[in-house]
């Protein structure tokens, strides 16, 4: 996801290629998907999914309260069906729907009226009323041009009682579904380094094969940063050349990886580069054929990060913009995972990250994923942007797994949870536990409650983001040095 700049250009509807709408439950999501999946045309499913999503709040809101998970989803799939019934109405638009479909939508506008008339105490008996069941894949989930993820902005409403860490039975478990990974990379010679092989207008070709296609290249603002030591604070030193990579999914709609559907990969693709490029949102963009595009110069800088948090032994870095590359994988994250990657775009990325790490100079521990550095400092809550906040594939690019070290934000500055985050990641990071514990260890060893330290630690990033941002209206007054080789 990108910054927080272009989180209002979003809500303003200026990007044509992202569905628009409200988020909606996760339960509804998986019926709705289940449904959609009968559907032919792309454009009618993505119409069907629009309607069905808008129109439904107040019926959410009110099966949200209903205890028992199984009846949850029949009142879903019958308030999905009933959404069908408007799209079903014109003859072009229902000879796209398959003919079962067709036969469930018109049973659920009775079994509705009588859910009204019943209340809910009778549902199992509409169950049984229901003849209508498909299969739920992995494929009809990637498949699905759903409308936003709710987990583009935190919740303001408290949690709900339910504690649905992992999903119902008929969706896939997001637990168990991670993006797609890739064997290590042993087979076949590899260059010891990588450089320029050729190149032409609009592409350059790397001896490690990584094309990177150029045509969209434009110059951000230019890179400038200073760091804080975890003892003594901001150092004067003023660097230009980025010494991170941070991984990103765009966010954008998907549609199948299928020949049928090649005109719609091709448009959305190009309408999601020339968004990133007019917003200078990630230095680079790899699609879904693997093809990847310097967006924002590597030089200058990107707004990619919103506020964010990252360390390495005593470096602490509050400016993320600048400090790291943003990568971006045309992808989404979506009911607690991120959409499959495809293979091409794997080893795409693969070759692009040992590319940038060698010519930076760019440590193991510094490759690491937007949702896990993202925070929001209104109510330190981590976990703001939340692509990639679990099942990036470290192991296949050669990276530690930074899931299991305990995050800065945590561990160095206080900043906490909510029982929403773990419903939408859907478990702790094993690196949460090792912070909190080292914030409880801090607090015994000095008598204090937990709170205090987190209060204390809290004003230490209340002080140093302002001495980032200070710095940053005040650029020039420090000597400049480039951090190439650090
Ligand atoms: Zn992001």
């Amino acid at each position: 996801m990108m910054g927080r700049g272009m989180s209002a250009l979003e809500s303003a509807g200026s990007d044509k290629y992202r569905a628009q709408g409200r988020a909606c439950d996760i339960e509804l999501r998986g019926e709705l998907a289940q449904i959609s999946a009968e559907i032919a045309d792309p454009v009618v499913k993505l119409r069907y999914l629009r309607t069905a999503v808008e129109g439904g709040e107040a019926v959410e809101r009110q099966v949200r309260r209903v205890p028992i998970a199984p009846l949850r989803r029949v009142l879903y799939r019958l308030r999905g069906l009933e959404a069908l019934q408007p799209v079903a109405a014109d003859a072009v638009s229902r000879s796209a729907i398959s003919e079962r479909t067709l036969v469930a939508c018109r049973k659920a506008r009775y079994s509705m009226a009588a859910t009204a008339a019943v209340g809910l105490l009778l549902m199992p008996v509409l169950v049984a009323s229901l003849a209508f069941s498909v299969e739920p894949t992995r494929q009809t989930q990637a498949r699905v041009l759903a409308t936003r993820p709710s987990e583009e902005k935190p919740s303001e409403e408290k949690p709900s009682e339910e504690k649905a860490v992992s999903a119902p039975g008929g969706i896939p478990d997001p637990v168990s579904t991670v993006a797609e990974t890739l064997p290590n990379d042993a087979l076949g010679i590899a260059p010891t380094t990588i450089w320029l092989a050729d190149h032409g207008t609009g592409w350059e070709l790397y001896s490690n094969g990584l094309r990177i296609e150029t045509t969209y290249t434009v110059a951000g603002e230019p890179r400038r940063y200073r760091i804080h030591d975890r003892q003594r604070g901001l150092q004067p030193t003023v660097y230009k050349k980025p010494v991170g990579l941070l991984f990103h999914t765009s966010e954008s709609d998907l549609w199948p990886l299928e020949a049928d559907y090649g005109a719609q990969l091709r448009r959305s693709s190009t309408a999601l580069l020339r968004y990133v490029q007019r917003s200078r949102a990630y230095h680079y963009l790899i699609d879904r054929f693997g093809r990847v595009y310097r967006i924002v110069d590597d030089e200058t800088r990107a707004s990619h990060a919103g506020h964010s948090i990252w360390a390495r032994g005593d470096e602490v870095y509050l400016d993320l913009n600048s400090a790291f590359l943003g990568v971006s994988f045309e992808s989404r994250w979506e009911g607690g995972q991120t959409l499959p990657i495809t293979r091409a775009q794997l080893m795409a990325g693969r070759n692009l990250v040992n590319y940038l790490r060698q010519r930076f100079a760019i440590a193991p521990e510094m490759c690491v994923t937007h949702g896990l550095t993202s925070v929001s400092p209104k109510n330190y809550l981590i976990g703001y942007h939340r692509d990639w906040a679990r099942g990036f594939p470290f192991a296949a690019f050669g990276l530690p797994d930074l899931y299991a070290q305990p995050p800065p934000s945590v561990a160095l500055f206080g900043f906490s949870y909510d029982r929403e985050f773990v419903r939408a990641v859907g478990e702790r990071w094993p690196g949460l536990e090792v912070a909190e514990q080292a914030l409880r260890s801090d607090a015994a060893a000095r008598s204090v409650s937990v709170n205090v330290v987190r209060i204390e630690r809290r004003a230490l990033y209340n002080q140093w983001s302002k001495q980032i941002r200070d710095d940053a209206t005040v650029a020039g007054e420090a000597p400049v040095r480039t951090a190439a080789n650090r």
